[in-house]
């Protein structure tokens, strides 16, 4: 982790690429420092919030409680998938994004600005603004203090770096745990990073039930669930050669399981690791004409780049966006996009 450093710019040739990527790396804070004459700290994250936003979210939130106790603490959050229950506080985290007065500080984590919904506007009124996030999208960060690092696997591991280690308790521990194991598909995606693993270590020594916690919050799949997976397996295509793969989720089958974008998790994970793919987009209707996408890499294709060109953002091999149009409409904009990266990849080698 690249602590200790001056703020500063980082230029990073990726190998083999030809691109030059700024990398931006901002000083660690001290983060009680930061916060001891607030009297009301807010923290939020993106909407629809993944594992590693809420589980940074609400660790952020149970250790500003303990190391802050005379501070008004409030956690917002659009409502999370009921897996995340095991993680104390969750059911302190307030949907209704209803407030009174503006906060002292407020903690925007794992999302840039736009990403914060209807804590947006809660953020932006705020008198000390903080953003801790890792996607690569996030390029200078949106608050007056930032702590952004592109090459960290999650924002929980960055939220653990700021906290000192005296506040540290097994229900704050569990809750960096989940963050990082989710953000890394359990320590397998390439974002794992010899110090992720020596931090998960720490971690499990406060000692909590990480097999059940794993199994209950990222491996258990409901039967509606594992139905929509496998309708989306099914009628999933394959093109490039066998290097794509698209599939998608319609309105009506949306509606037929009663499901909602919780019960899509892991789809596009499991059509990334079909044998050959280099690229995998899944989509499930959010309108008329609306599609949300997920799109996932393994190798050299920066589907942060293919989600930029459409509005969103997200990480080099993860990533995701809102497009307009048909299933067919929307499938052929982004694969145009990922062709020329995969013609310039065959270019280079
Ligand atoms: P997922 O496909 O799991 O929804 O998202 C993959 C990654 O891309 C996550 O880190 C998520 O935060 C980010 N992401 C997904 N959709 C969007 C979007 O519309 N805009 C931005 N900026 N990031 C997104
Ligand atoms: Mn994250």
């Amino acid at each position: 982790m690249y602590t200790g450093m001056q703020e500063n710019t980082r230029f990073e040739e990726l190998k083999k690429g030809f691109i030059v990527r700024v990398v931006m790396i901002m000083e660690k804070f001290n983060l009680l420092e930061k916060c001891k004459d607030a009297k009301s700290i807010f923290i939020s994250g993106h909407v629809r919030p993944d594992g590693d936003c809420v589980g940074s979210c609400l660790a952020m939130y149970m250790y500003l409680r303990k190391a802050l106790p005379e501070a008004e603490v409030k956690v917002f959050l659009e409502e999370p998938s009921e897996v995340f229950r095991c993680i104390k506080g969750f059911d302190e985290i307030d949907s209704t994004f209803a407030v009174e007065g503006e906060a002292d500080v407020f903690i925007a984590l794992d999302c840039e600005k736009s990403r914060l919904g209807a804590a947006e506007e809660i953020f932006e009124n705020a008198r000390k603004r903080i953003n801790v996030d890792h996607h690569v999208s996030n390029e200078r960060g949106c608050g007056d203090i930032n702590y952004i690092d592109h090459s960290i696997s999650s924002t929980a591991e960055l939220v653990y770096d700021l906290f000192d280690r005296q506040y540290m308790d097994a229900e704050i521990a569990k809750a960096v745990y989940i963050g990082i194991v989710h953000d890394t598909g359990i320590f397998r995606y390439s974002n794992t990073s010899p110090e992720t693993l020596r931090i998960a270590a720490e971690l499990i020594e406060y000692g909590f039930d990480f097999p059940e916690m794993i199994d209950e919050t990222f491996c258990e799949k409901t039967y509606a669930q594992n139905q929509l997976l496998g309708r989306a397996l099914l009628e999933s295509i394959v093109f490039m050669n066998g290097k794509c793969i698209v599939s998608a989720i319609d309105k009506k089958t949306l509606d037929f399981y009663n499901a909602t974008p919780k019960d899509l998790e892991g789809i596009v994970n499991q059509l990334r690791i079909t044998k050959g793919v280099e690229c995998a987009i899944f989509m499930y209707a959010t309108g008329n004409l609306e599609y949300k996408v997920s799109l996932r890499s393994c190798k050299y294709v920066d589907v942060s780049k293919v989600a930029a060109f459409f509005g969103g953002g997200g990480h080099v091999r993860a990533a995701g966006c809102t497009i307009n149009g048909t299933f067919y409409d929307v499938a052929n904009n982004l694969s145009k996009q990922i062709e020329l990266q995969m013609k310039e990849h065959e270019e280079r080698n």
